[in-house]
């Protein structure tokens, strides 16, 4: 552990620091995250009016500049310069961690780019804490953001999940919430969900069901409040099936050709259909004899 004053990149200026915010609670602030947003230049702020709150609340008055999604590319290359120039700066988000679902991803992306130092004050997560308490699997997991609201993009992303095993996690406002379960139901069919709601605030609520059980429940009740979905991956198993099912489909030979067309041996080719289809290197063998 180091001292907090010890951080070689902080009290200097050029520097861009990621000052993660709470989620709902006020008491998740952290104490490095204060320091720097009391000794910054600059903060620039997805939403000014909700991080002036925040540092109302926390008693420090400072310069704030908006940077948001429709002036991300203005007001990018404005931080930049300030940066360039000598200034600090910390940049916050509506709520929780920057770069995670906001522009500020866009911003660390110009800042390297530009040889500028980022660091980050790390603290509150919507997905990590979701997917920690979800009591689905969260050694490997999977972090999908928001999906997309074209209907054409949004069906292709649901469908490249369809193989996924790791637990995904999505964002979704709550008059949304409805349509985007329906959405995952119909294409990646039942399975354990869980709702976080109002994480770390004083309605925090964890509703953790199936994804019928849970289209159910939001046709009598309006969803309120904000959300983060845990989903459970497709199971290993089924995975397999899924993967014979599809081997099935082609002949022994074609399967064969596939394999070596991407640069195998006959003989390696000849051991993976086999194991593909769950059948001995002999029963390929005798298969292609058949097939010809
Ligand atoms: N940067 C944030 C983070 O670190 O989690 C996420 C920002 S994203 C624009 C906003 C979405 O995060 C919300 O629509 C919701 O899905 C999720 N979220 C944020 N705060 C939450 C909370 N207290 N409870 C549940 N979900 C939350």
């Amino acid at each position: 552990m180091e001292p907090m004053e010890l951080n070689s990149t902080e009290g200097k200026s050029g520097v861009l620091y990621l000052v993660a915010t709470p989620i709902g609670n006020l008491g998740d602030i952290t104490l490095r995250a204060l320091k720097i947003l009391e000794e910054v230049d600059v903060v620039a702020a997805e939403d000014t009016r909700q991080t002036l709150k925040l540092l109302n609340h926390f008693e420090l008055k400072k310069t704030l500049v908006s940077y948001y999604e429709h002036n991300k590319v203005e007001k990018g290359n404005y931080l930049i310069r300030q940066l360039m120039e000598g200034k600090s700066i910390a940049l916050v988000s509506d709520a929780g961690t920057p770069g995670i679902s906001d522009p500020g991803e866009d911003l660390v992306k110009l800042a390297i780019e530009n040889g500028i130092t980022v660091t980050m004050a790390p603290g509150a997560v919507a997905a990590v804490m979701g997917v920690v308490l979800s009591g689905l699997p969260a050694g490997r997991f999977v972090f999908e953001g928001f999906l997309p609201m074209n209907k054409r993009a949004r069906r292709e992303r649901i469908e490249s999940l369809k193989k996924e095993t790791r637990t995904m996690i999505f964002y979704e406002a709550p008059h949304k919430l409805s349509y985007t379960l329906k959405d995952l139901f119909e294409a990646l069919g039942n399975r354990k969900i869980a709702l976080a709601r109002e994480l770390t605030k004083k309605y925090e609520e964890f509703i953790r069901c199936t994804l019928e059980e849970a289209i159910a429940r939001y046709e009598s009740e309006s969803p309120k409040g904000e959300f983060v979905i845990m989903l459970e991956g497709l199971e290993e198993g089924l995975l397999k099936e899924e993967k014979m099912k599809s081997w099935n489909e082609i002949s022994i030979e074609e399967h064969l050709q596939n394999y070596i067309s991407q640069g195998m041996s006959k003989k390696e080719a000849m051991k993976k259909v086999a194991e593909d289809r769950g059948l001995s290197k002999r029963d390929v063998y005798n298969s292609l004899l058949n097939e010809s």
